[in-house]
């Protein structure tokens, strides 16, 4: 096999290990065994993809290049990490309370949640990130080219097109593959993570190994090394202090701006308090990275010809040395951390393209009705996968295009610099909250022109793009609209000298256009937000609308979070607010909350803007609220303290009065029952007493006669036990003197008992269920448990007004409990009356007769009894009850 096949096979081998990382870490999170995947060494080890294969090569580059300087790219991130609690854990903890999912997102949502800001700040990202992706590409090919004997400076890169697309594939299917399982960027991507934190290990031991075989098997030992660095041009070489700080602080920027480290240091927190522990381990980790960079660098200038490219010396180096096998550990190594860098642009960009680009404009186009039938969320996982193929394709294309070289070697600072654009508008966010949104854009467009026309234009050298007339003096000869000497600042580094102005002028324009505009309610509200976010603010909480509201809240949130997702949350609202069953009040606070859930899925802007569609008023209040008290935080708090008194007040009476509905409701029902009753007890016991007054009397009576009149009676007498039985059920449930007989039984059979009891199913009424869900073995009082499902599946029998009735049995099987769901086709119960359905006596539509009204409250009796609960589940197609069972079911104590 010759070496290239040998590369390729070493590459195939070591992207399974990682699929199976990510794999089996997924799979352990998903059964809730992965508490080792929280912790925060794995956080700081993703943070580590900030060291990426353009540092892993060419730090020693770098050095060889241009002496010390390479430290400053690690020193920048060392600044923000040891500084956490000062930016970083705010930006954390903004991004866990406002669920936010990507830098696009952060930014949308302080201002008002712009949808503008958020494409902007998408588009930028993603002409900044893709030169970045071709350079990880191309940095892969290169190394593949030093093994295949090519001389890697005289190549060309075409022949080596075919493995870098190869490896664009294979990360697009990885990304694919684990980046998108699931579409709640809060749900965090463990397997992604634990598999770039495999990949960092992997890629620092490498390091360190060819360091040490460098400093060891070749440079003589510690001295001898010492001595060589000493005579080299590295020990001579003096670094200007102006580009020092600059590159430093560029670096300090960039690593909080790029889009793939906001992925890792702020969306795939897990929790505060990792921090803690990454400010120490990750520069030590970034240490340990540039611990051996210059004996590199020294050594290699000494040994290898004059003349080999000093990026890839790490390489070189090994094979010069004749170690074949450590030459291929650095060459994974590198390959580790150019996959895992795309790997997270990927993710991080396609969340971006996907909630900012996408999702609107399939929001618009498919109406903005989000009543409508179709996924809201297969939508978004779709857009996403799309977006992660098009964006890594789009770095590979602009790998094809740009012949390498030269252009792509300077890329790295390039999009450092233009990512660095975002911090003014980041910053001031954070800090400040008279910023408004169109001082964000204000800043960043300007930010951006800059960075475009005195960077990353000319970086593709004079004449490419920008002409050497205008580099040399000025568009229409204006001398100080030079790109490299703006405004006559002639003779500085183009780097330094672009950071600085575009730097200077977007902050100018942020600062100047945040002060003369005013900000909208939505922006201030979050801007509050945002910048108090440590001080626990009460904010008003205003109630909207009633549960009708709540009901289609409930259906666009399953549409996008899914039906167990979203009952969960709208039940444990509906607990926290002291209600039973799944619709909670819509409370300015929890619409507040669900737009943040949402957001998790489909970004800020997107998810207010659908929340809104429901709740449309819920804005306009706070409006008011605000432009009344508008002048000071102070003043605006305390009215905010009235208004959540007020708000209070007003919840306290609608409860009394509805509490006050359903008793004289029920007394009313009650007092209906009791003359119901007193009929039905008097019709049949007229009818006894008339046939039996014959029986007795008539002597002449004829043997048919006697048998007709004797079968009414013991009819009649049967309908009085069922009703006295049903009575006597309930007042034993109620009193819990009822004992219950534990039994083992399969829920399958506890159905076909229920289903055939109550006459089964035919084309007149059709029952739909999966026998496979229901071989569930139950420890429980199987008689009482079948009594529920008789009762559930007779109610639809009878109630189902759907032309050809039909009723779904769904049967779950989850973690905390079983359920149990009888869905039928009919037109269901309204809102007011699934209130009261479970009472006793209570039956809908009087003309409807059948029984007393007292099945479902017997069935809830039972539930209760069984340790379980039965309720209705609105939001479906027709008529929904759900039977829960806890796991390991016990009997109630009785
Ligand atoms: P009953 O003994 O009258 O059936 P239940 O307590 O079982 O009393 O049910 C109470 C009321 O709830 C019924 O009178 C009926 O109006 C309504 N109901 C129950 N199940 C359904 C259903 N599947 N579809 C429509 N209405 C229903």
């Amino acid at each position: 096999m010759n070496t290239h096949n040998l590369l390729i096979l070493i590459c195939i081998l070591y992207a399974m290990l990682l699929f199976a990382v990510a794999f089996a870490a997924d799979r352990a999170a998903r059964k809730g065994r992965g508490a080792w995947l929280s912790s925060p060494l794995i956080y700081t080890l993703s943070l580590s993809i900030y060291c990426t294969g353009w540092t892993f090569y060419g730090a020693v580059g770098f050095a060889a290049r241009s002496g010390l300087e390479f430290v400053t790219i690690y020193l920048g991130p060392t600044l923000v990490m040891v500084g956490w609690w000062w930016i970083l854990r705010k930006l954390v903890r903004i991004g866990r309370s406002q669920r936010i999912t990507s830098i696009a997102d952060m930014l949308s949502s302080r201002y008002g949640k712009s949808n503008t800001l958020a494409v902007f700040v998408t588009v930028f990202a993603v002409i900044g990130t893709t030169p970045y992706i071709a350079l990880q590409l191309q940095s892969v090919t290169l190394s593949f080219a030093v093994f295949s004997g090519q001389d890697p400076t005289g190549m060309t890169i075409k022949n080596l097109q075919q493995p870098a697309l190869w490896v664009a594939a294979g990360l697009v299917l990885f990304t694919i593959l684990f980046g998108t399982r699931n579409l709640d960027a809060n749900e965090r991507h463990h397997g992604v993570v634990m598999a770039i934190a495999v990949e960092a290990v992997v890629k620092l031991l490498a390091l360190l190994a060819v360091g040490v075989f460098v400093v060891w098997g070749l440079g003589g030992g510690l001295n001898g090394t010492l001595q060589t660095i000493d005579a080299s041009e590295l020990a001579e070489w003096r670094v200007p202090g102006g580009r020092w700080v600059g590159l430093t602080m560029l670096a300090a920027a960039a690593f909080l701006c790029l889009p793939r480290m906001f992925q890792v240091l702020v969306v795939e927190n897990q929790n505060e308090g990792h921090l803690r522990t990454a400010a120490w381990a990750f520069p030590t980790y970034v240490m340990l990275m540039s611990l051996f960079v210059v004996p590199i660098a020294a050594i290699g200038l000494k040994l290898l010809p004059a003349g080999s490219n000093p990026d890839l010396f790490v390489l070189t180096l090994p094979l010069h040395g004749g170690q074949d096998a450590l030459a291929i550990v650095s060459f994974i190594g590198g390959f580790s951390s150019a996959t895992s860098m795309v790997i997270v642009a990927a993710i991080a960009l396609s969340t971006m393209v996907s909630n900012h680009i996408v999702m609107p404009i399939w929001l618009r186009l498919t109406g903005g009705s989000l009543m409508k039938s179709g996924d809201v969320r297969g939508v978004a996982l779709l857009a996403r996968r799309f977006s992660i193929g098009a964006i890594v394709m789009l770095g590979y294309t602009y790998f094809h295009f740009s012949s390498g070289g030269a252009a792509l070697a300077a890329i790295g600072l390039v999009s450092f610099a233009g990512v660095a654009q975002f911090l003014p508008a980041l910053i001031g966010g954070l800090f400040w909250r008279g910023a408004t949104r169109l001082g964000a854009l204000a800043g960043l467009g300007v930010g951006f022109v800059l960075w475009l026309y005195c960077l990353f234009l000319p970086s593709f050298g004079a004449g490419v793009i920008v002409p050497v007339s205008v580099m040399a003096d000025g568009p229409w000869g204006i001398s100080w609209l030079r790109p490299y000497a703006l405004f006559g600042t002639q003779g500085m580094d183009p780097l330094i000298h672009a950071v600085m102005w575009s730097i200077m002028l977007n902050t100018a324009a942020f600062l100047a256009v945040s002060i003369v505009t005013f900000p909208r309610p939505v922006e201030r509200l979050q801007g509050a937000q945002f910048v108090n976010v440590f001080e626990h603010s009460s904010r008003a909480g205003h109630w909207t609308g009633g549960l009708a509201q709540s009901e289609d809240l409930l259906i666009m949130t399953q549409r996008i979070l899914g039906p167990e997702e979203a009952q969960a949350l709208f039940s444990g609202e509906a607990r926290r607010q002291g209600l039973s069953g799944y619709l909670p009040e819509p409370s300015t606070e929890f619409i507040e909350r669900l737009e943040r859930e949402l957001s998790g899925s489909v970004g800020a802007a997107t998810a207010h803007a659908m929340v809104s569609q429901i709740v449309g008023r819920a804005t306009v209040s706070v409006e008011d609220l605000l432009a009344v008290a508008d002048e000071t935080a102070q003043i605006m708090e305390y009215s905010s303290r009235l208004e959540a008194k007020s708000a209070e007040l007003a919840r306290t009476a609608r409860q009394l009065r509805e509490a006050n509905d359903k008793l004289t409701q029920l007394s009313e029902q009650k007092d209906a029952f009791l003359g119901q009753v007193s009929h039905e007890l008097r019709t049949p016991m007229t009818s006894i007493r008339a046939f039996s007054e014959i029986l007795r009397d008539g002597d002449d009576l004829s043997r048919t006669d006697q048998q007709r009149y004797s079968s009414i009676i013991h009819g009649e007498s049967l309908r009085l036990t069922r009703l006295l039985d049903d009575l006597l059920d309930l007042s034993v449930l109620e009193s819990g003197r009822a004992s219950l007989n534990a039994q083992e039984g399969v829920l399958g059979d506890v159905l076909d008992r229920a289903v055939a009891a109550t006459g089964g199913s035919g084309p007149e009424f059709r029952i739909e269920r999966d026998p496979a869900a229901e071989r569930i073995v139950l420890h429980t009082d199987i008689d009482r448990l079948a009594q529920v499902f008789i009762n559930l599946i007779s109610n639809a029998r009878k109630y189902c007004d759907a032309p050809e009735p039909a009723l779904h049995i769904d049967v779950r099987d989850e973690a905390g409990a079983l359920r149990v769901d009888f869905i039928d086709n009919g037109s269901g119960i309204s809102v007011p009356d699934q209130a009261v359905v479970f009472e006793k006596f209570v039956r809908i539509g009087q003309t409807r007769s059948g029984g007393a009204g007292l099945g479902l409250a017997i069935c809830r009796e039972i539930m209760n009894r069984l340790g379980g609960d039965v309720s209705y589940l609105p939001g479906q197609r027709g008529a929904a009850f759900r039977v829960t069972l806890p796991h390991n079911l016990r009997i109630a104590a009785q």
